[in-house]
């Protein structure tokens, strides 16, 4: 029997290796801009063709190569990043495998240009399926150009399992995502065919998150900062609310290099437990930092799977952090409000056990929103219909009294439920706290940690916001027909403005028809409305939803919401009655996001205690 077994020429072991790294046009931008980075540049820019098909160019302005290493970079194993086992163990740069450049120049047509900054040449090298076609010298610019042409042009069945291009393009800019936001101090710039994708100035982390995901995700990012002998966690966290049913907006990134960890999503997750709309995933930038020696990033040739020495024990930390943070920006709401003498509960010493543990029932229907003697309301808002505000009582209720269904409330005006059931009594709400109206535009009252100040307007936005978004959401209509229709005129522009997004408001409960040439007739307007003329909420609804920042369709309906919100919340300068900031300062603790408007301004603000203590030294 003939001997059968052959070593692999270079070229076909290349291009076998190649299937590890190199998996579609991402990877190679991956790659190759992780490199760019181990150079040290600080600008680099991407120009890709047809998704990566055609080309893929990386110009970035690092430390370049000399002859000698150009020529060496494209062998198997060559690396400048590691030289002996021990090193991986202390690895701060991203490549380290030295596989990349000898697995792209085995399936590509490879061009490089680098020059290092002392030089006065650069070297020019071509390689093509792992044959060097040219190697020369040639005046460039600092730094490294690398262009990859025809990807995959000699292994056809890779080729042909690529996706469309817009899929494609989908997994450079994400790759492209993930590397900016690791290295926010990096300038990046990415363009498909000339348009450009994103042009990233160096900045900070926060900016770099806004650059890429668009300023409405600004005011939603709560920073994220603990730091332990173990582990330094940082970054930013999304506000429960603005989470979606989607993944995209999750990063883990280790010593500036992202990350998957499906476990320590987990620890996330669990933070927020309980106050997540049901079915959505927060967003999340949070960056470890950790002693080299504590990863392992070898297990995985792309290297997005991350072994840590210590996992439980930074699961731990990380959740907590998560949790903190959510804390000290009172999404999970921990206010304690001051109340005229504090409930003892007599615990009894003896006969432990004996002790039965009380039993919680919840009253599904309870609502101590809801006051006894009619009012008048303050706001062109008459809840006709009102969907419930349990969401968030869970949490507020602890800060009442547990004299729930007491008080059979007669009737109730402000905000009435659609329930049947008794209501709790005024005293468990905020009525009977302390609170002043300033300037008529802030609310002032004592909490325990000092004094809380609220904005009226916005608060009345976030109230209105909420209740339109589950009006939508709910597909409850509570229209209310007008006596006397009215029509109006529009400009050309405001009037297409209004027709796409007539079916929003119609769920909402306006009743409104194109009436001719730009003509409009408003015959129905939503229950929870009831003063002010119909057609200037219109007007300044239109005159919002155009001044609102960011996008698209898909949030064309909370763009509504929030636009209706800020047209007819009350206003500054109004005054307010008593019960009327009492109804109000309930229902907004009632909300899913009392912190915030819907536009991600402050509702509210505690001046601590020892501010004046200080003032007053
Ligand atoms: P690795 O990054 O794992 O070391 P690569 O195949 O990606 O392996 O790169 C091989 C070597 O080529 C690197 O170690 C580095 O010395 C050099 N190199 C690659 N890209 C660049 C670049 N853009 N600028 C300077 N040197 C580079
Ligand atoms: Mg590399």
């Amino acid at each position: 029997m003939p001997d059968i077994i052959q070593l692999l020429p270079d070229s076909v072991a290349n291009q076998i290796a190649a299937g590890e790294v190199i998996q579609r046009p991402a990877s190679v931008v991956k790659e190759l801009v992780e490199n760019a980075i181990d150079a040290g540049a600080t600008e680099i820019k991407v120009h890709i063709k047809d998704a990566g098909r055609t080309l893929i160019q990386i110009i970035d302005n690092g430390c370049g190569m000399s002859v000698t290493d150009a020529r060496m970079a494209f062998e198997r194993h060559a690396t400048s990043k590691i030289r002996s086992v021990n090193d991986i163990f202390a690895i701060r740069t991203m490549g380290f495998r030295g596989e990349a450049l000898a697995s792209i120049a085995a399936i590509a047509d490879v061009e490089m240009r680098t020059k290092q900054h002392d030089e006065e040449v650069g070297t020019f090298i071509h390689i093509s399926g792992s044959k060097v076609i040219a190697q020369e010298p040639v005046s460039c610019a600092n730094g490294t150009n690398f262009m990859i042409k025809n990807l995959f042009f000699n292994v056809p069945a890779r080729r042909k399992f690529l996706k469309p291009n817009t899929t494609e393009l989908k997994h450079i800019i994400s790759e492209m995502q993930r590397v900016a936001l690791a290295n926010p101090g990096i300038s990046f710039s990415l363009y498909n065919n000339q348009t450009p994708i994103y042009e990233l100035p160096a900045s900070n982390k926060r900016l770099r998150i806004v650059a890429i995901f668009g300023k409405s995700i600004n005011p939603s990012l709560i920073p994220v900062d603990t730091a332990t002998s173990l582990v330094k966690v940082s970054g930013f966290i999304g506000q429960p609310k603005q989470a979606r049913k989607t993944f995209g907006e999750q990063f883990f990134f280790v010593n500036n290099r992202y990350m998957k960890h499906p476990f320590f999503h987990k620890a996330v997750m669990q933070a927020y437990e309980k106050i997540l709309p049901p079915d959505t995933i927060p967003s999340y930038f949070i960056y470890f930092d950790v002693d080299p020696a504590e990863i392992d990033v070898n297990i995985h040739p792309t290297k997005t799977e991350i072994k840590f020495e210590n996992e439980a024990a930074i699961w731990q930390i990380l959740q907590a952090s998560v949790r903190e943070a959510l804390g000290k920006f009172n999404i999970v709401p921990s206010i304690d409000f001051d109340q005229a003498g504090s409930v003892e509960i007599p615990m009894p010493l003896k006969d432990f056990a004996d002790v039965k543990i009380p039993e919680i029932k919840v009253d599904p229907t309870y609502n101590p929103f809801v006051q006894k003697t009619p009012g008048r309301n303050y706001s062109p808002v008459n809840h006709a219909s009102r969907p419930s505000v349990d969401r968030n009582l869970e949490h507020w209720q602890k800060l009442y009294d547990d004299t729930a269904n007491s008080n059979p409330v007669s009737q109730a005006s402000f905000f009435p439920e659609p329930v049947q059931s008794e209501p709790a009594s005024r005293e468990d709400s905020f009525a009977g706290k302390n609170f002043i109206q300033f300037k008529n535009k802030y609310i002032l009252t004592p909490v325990k940690s000092g004094l809380m100040v609220i904005d009226q307007k916005r608060a009345h936005e976030r109230i209105l916001f909420e209740r339109f978004m589950q009006v939508l959401d709910n597909q409850e209509i509570a229209s209310q027909q007008q006596l006397f229709p009215e029509t109006f005129d529009l400009n050309a522009s405001d009037a297409t403005l209004l027709v796409s997004i007539l079916d929003d408001l119609k769920a909402l409960g306006f009743d409104i028809r194109e009436f001719g040439h730009n003509t409009f007739i408003i015959n129905g307007t939503p229950g929870m409305l009831s003063a002010g003329s119909p057609r200037e909420i219109i007007e300044s609804l239109l005159e919002e939803f155009k001044n609102s920042s960011g996008d698209l369709k898909e949030r064309a309906r909370e763009k509504v919401a929030v636009s209706l919100a800020k047209a007819s919340a009350i206003n500054y300068g109004q005054l307010l009655k008593p019960d009327e900031i009492s109804e109000l300062i309930d229902s907004l603790f009632a909300c899913q996001t009392p912190n915030f408007s819907p536009t991600g301004k402050k509702v509210l603000s505690i001046m601590p205690l020892d501010d004046f203590e200080r003032m007053l030294k």
